[in-house]
């Protein structure tokens, strides 16, 4: 467990932190070919951190390029798995070596509060990269039954050309989703890191650097979707996009594939999802702390957040007290103080966004909370939704607000839970083991928790059915898939001078 610092301890190393500045491509830090940057806010205090350089079209095919380059050559592709793992296990201590830096980089960048960084996205990030090296020399390939009289092996190879294009809600973490697998599998990748949250990306790419990653194998290009995102998802040279983000934006790299070279789309979407808990659950106190967990962990800023509390009747109210209860020990405040554990939302125009949810509704009964904590914060809030159609049940808000729907049973919990358009995680809280499965066997969703919420683990896929994304799986083996296809090779074993073998 991370031993965390001090308030005053934090603020002093924001003040002494060396920001990046300019692109990484080709193993050098690079200013935008047309020389434009952009300023990145820190969103709990609107002070400027700084200025990054605003890349558009041609540094994206400069990167590709020298993607391009780095793949063909094989300087990574092929190179022994064993030495592949090396770099990332390297690379990943490095990053514990500086995890300090990129906490309170992480922290200023995205509001995220300083507690979590620490504790969660850092020391994870580091971990997946270790995960994915470690893995990547105990694959093996297949042989198939085909025929006495040929071998067919059917092997796994890297797609080649990769773009990743990331949120700004888990800034290194998600990169690490996606970079330990596309690296682990020989891929050579150009990252186009959310506009909001570009720093940690940057210094991990010099680490990469440090840790012996040949150039060219990993770029980050920041700017913005229009400028970064668009030409990569329609670049001619990029084998496949690994993309997590919103629904809408996820639709539009299907369509920028479609129109350019049918290049792989992975799309890792939003979320709406179901938290039931039925009358016979046991513990509340655990089931609260579970709730709250899900609900408000990263400001609600995270696309498995259990945003929906669907409760049967019986429990409600006592269920709600408890959430309460647990709900008030999150202080909102200055994301650098480690007591605080709600942090400041992204960007002023989110906030805007996700306080206009809160004003929507007349007939909804505010159960905690509601009010704006200065510019950028919003408290913990509670919704009981008298309409089943609204925008509070409908909609990804993406902040901290948990809408309450009471049901009569578990008949209709399910119902309830499976009204949605997403279908990325979903739990149920009961002590009834045979329900808890069928309830789990129900749930439309990539992942489902019983009697706990949790975002899994390095060794468990993660993705979402409906419109919560398809093509493929961040995390554990499976996420290898995106990164590679599958080639069959025929040998003919037939002895020409005597055809009769086996
Ligand atoms: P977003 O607006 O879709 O942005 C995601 C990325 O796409 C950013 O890098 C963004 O760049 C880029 N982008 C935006 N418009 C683009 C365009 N027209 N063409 C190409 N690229 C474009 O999503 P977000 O607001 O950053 O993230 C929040 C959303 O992500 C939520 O809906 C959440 O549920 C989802 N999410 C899903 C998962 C998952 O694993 N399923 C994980 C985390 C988040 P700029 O922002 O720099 O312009
Ligand atoms: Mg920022």
């Amino acid at each position: 467990m991370t031993d965390l610092l001090t308030h005053e301890e934090y603020r002093a190393i924001a003040q002494s932190l060396d920001l990046p500045q300019n692109a990484w491509i080709d193993g050098a830090y690079r200013p935008a070919i047309l020389g434009k940057t952009f300023e990145t806010v820190n969103p709990a205090t609107g002070v400027v951190l700084g200025t990054i350089a605003a890349c558009g079209p041609a540094d994206v095919d400069f990167a590709v390029a020298k993607a391009r380059e780095a793949f063909e050559d094989g300087r990574w592709s092929k190179l022994h798995p064993g030495a592949r793992k090396d770099v990332l296990v390297e690379l990943s201590r490095l990053m514990l070596r500086n995890a300090r830096e990129l906490a309170v980089m992480e922290s200023l960048d995205a509001g995220k509060t300083i507690y979590d960084c620490e504790t969660v996205d850092i020391p994870e990030a580091a971990h997946v990269i270790k995960w994915h090296g470690e893995l990547i020399d105990k694959i093996y390939d297949q042989v198939s039954p085909a025929s006495n009289g040929h071998i067919a092996m059917v092997v796994r190879e890297a797609v080649g050309v990769v773009g990743l294009v990331l949120p700004w809600n888990f800034p290194l973490l998600m990169l690490a989703w996606k970079i330990g697998p596309a690296l682990a599998s020989g891929c050579s990748v150009v990252v186009k890191p959310a506009a909001e949250t570009t720093l940690t990306a940057l210094l991990l790419a010099e680490l990469a650097a440090e840790a012996g990653l040949p150039r060219g194998v990993l770029n980050i290009v920041t700017g913005s979707g229009a400028d970064v995102g668009e030409p990569l998802g329609r670049h001619k040279d990029v084998d496949m996009v690994s993309f997590t983000g919103s629904t809408v934006t996820g639709r539009r790299f299907l369509h920028y594939s479609a129109d350019s070279n049918l290049k792989e789309v992975v799309l890792e979407l939003g979320g709406k999802n179901p938290c039931i808990v039925l009358d016979d659950a046991e513990d509340l106190d655990a089931v609260a702390s579970h709730v709250v967990n899900g609900a408000f962990w990263n400001m609600g800023q995270n696309c498995s957040a259990a945003s929906r509390l669907i409760v049967q009747a019986g429990i409600k109210d006592r269920l709600i007290a408890k959430v309460k209860e647990h709900a008030r020990e999150w202080i909102v405040g200055d994301p650098l103080n480690p007591e605080v554990r709600i942090g400041a939302l992204i960007s002023k125009a989110h906030f805007a966004k996700v306080s206009s949810y809160l004003k929507a509704s007349k007939s909804d009964r505010i159960l905690m909370g509601g009010k704006i904590v200065g510019e950028g914060f919003i408290e913990p809030t509670i919704v009981e939704v008298s309409d089943r159609n609204s925008s509070l049940v409908r909609e990804e808000i993406f902040g901290p607000v948990l809408t309450v729907v009471p049901v009569a049973s578990f008949e209709e919990a399910i119902a309830v839970a499976n009204d949605t358009e997403y279908g990325l995680a979903a739990s149920i809280f009961t002590a009834n083991g045979k329900r808890a499965l069928r309830g789990a066997r129900m749930l439309r969703a990539g992942t489902v928790t019983v009697n706990s919420f949790g975002e899994g683990d390095i060794t468990t896929p993660f993705g979402g059915y409906k419109q919560s994304g398809f093509g493929g799986r961040d995390n554990s083996i499976h996420a290898h898939d995106q990164y590679t296809q599958l080639k069959t090779i025929w040998l003919d074993l037939t002895d020409t001078a005597d055809t009769a073998i086996g």
